[in-house]
């Protein structure tokens, strides 16, 4: 029986693949067959290099996703390389803090249209181009990365948890109107991971304790740990998967 879990001959187009999550996902993709179109405004070099060591293809394409506009040519780009896309992981995200009471326009503003709207318009883009390629080699698959704050409250972060709680959401419609046509629409929600985006919890003592003693699994994630989930829900394994939000959390949402 064939490996239900090989990526080989498969294409996976991930946004903001230069560090953090995105590049654990971009390398454990790659690890599994795939080629890569990485997509944001940093250059990927180390994900390139960790992508190329393991004899797959790569392709950097230069986008700004604060705003919907690059996201046509992002998908054009990458079939222009590739000749076809098969996975998309939505992982270009960013968080602001201040207290609710005197949250600002803008921080709201900024996070949603890079947590939601991009990731809708994104993902429009590509279900398109998945229509009209067929799918022949198998069925198309989405990744959203979600969060924790996909399923509680958080504190401080007013438009960061509208926005994934939002993604949970649109991940479950967007699965509810595709499974049908070869699509699948999961999304994955870290728990605490050490990447620049949690930089202020874990320079917080009291924070970072917190989370810390909170964790079963006494220790904050890496970026290795989310390769298997992505590797999973962009797989034939998960082609009866439809909808969920996945925790890769250390048991966090357990607790
Ligand atoms: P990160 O290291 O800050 O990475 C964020 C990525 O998003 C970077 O590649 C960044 O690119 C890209 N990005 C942000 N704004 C962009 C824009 N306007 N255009 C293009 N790219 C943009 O943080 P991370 O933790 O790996 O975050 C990745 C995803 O995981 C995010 O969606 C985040 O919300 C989610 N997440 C993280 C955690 C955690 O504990 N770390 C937990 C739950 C969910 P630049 O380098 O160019 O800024």
């Amino acid at each position: 029986m064939a490996n239900p879990f090989s990526l080989e001959g498969k294409v996976a187009l991930v946004t903001g693949a230069n560090t953090g999550i995105g590049q654990g996902i971009a390398i454990a993709l790659a690890a599994a067959g795939a080629d890569i179109a990485a997509a944001g405004r940093s250059e990927p070099t180390e994900t390139q290099a960790a992508v190329e060591g393991m004899g797959r293809k790569f392709l950097s394409i230069k986008a700004d996703f604060s705003s919907i506009e690059p996201v046509q040519r992002v998908v054009d780009e990458t079939v222009a390389a590739f000749g076809k896309v098969d996975i998309l992981v939505n992982n270009a995200g960013i968080i602001r803090r201040a207290d609710s009471i005197e949250f600002s326009e803008a921080d709201w503003d900024a996070v949603m249209d890079t947590n939601l709207k991009v990731v809708f318009f994104l993902t429009q883009a590509f279900a398109k181009q998945a229509l009209k390629q067929g799918f022949e080699g198998g069925q198309a698959k989405v990744i959203n990365i979600a969060s924790l704050l996909s399923f509680q409250g958080g504190i401080r972060v007013p438009s960061y948890t509208a926005s994934k709680s939002g993604l949970a959401g649109l991940t479950k419609i967007l699965a509810n109107e595709w499974a049908t046509k070869g699509i699948n629409v999961n999304a994955i929600a870290p728990g605490y991971f050490d990447t620049n985006n949690t930089e202020a919890l874990r320079a917080d003592q009291d924070r970072n304790a917190a989370i810390l003693a909170r964790i079963p699994a006494g220790r904050w994630g890496r970026p290795e740990d989310i390769g298997g989930a992505a590797v999973f829900l962009a797989s034939s394994a998960s082609d009866y998967v439809q909808g969920i939000t996945l925790p890769v959390d250390g048991g966090w949402l357990a607790r």
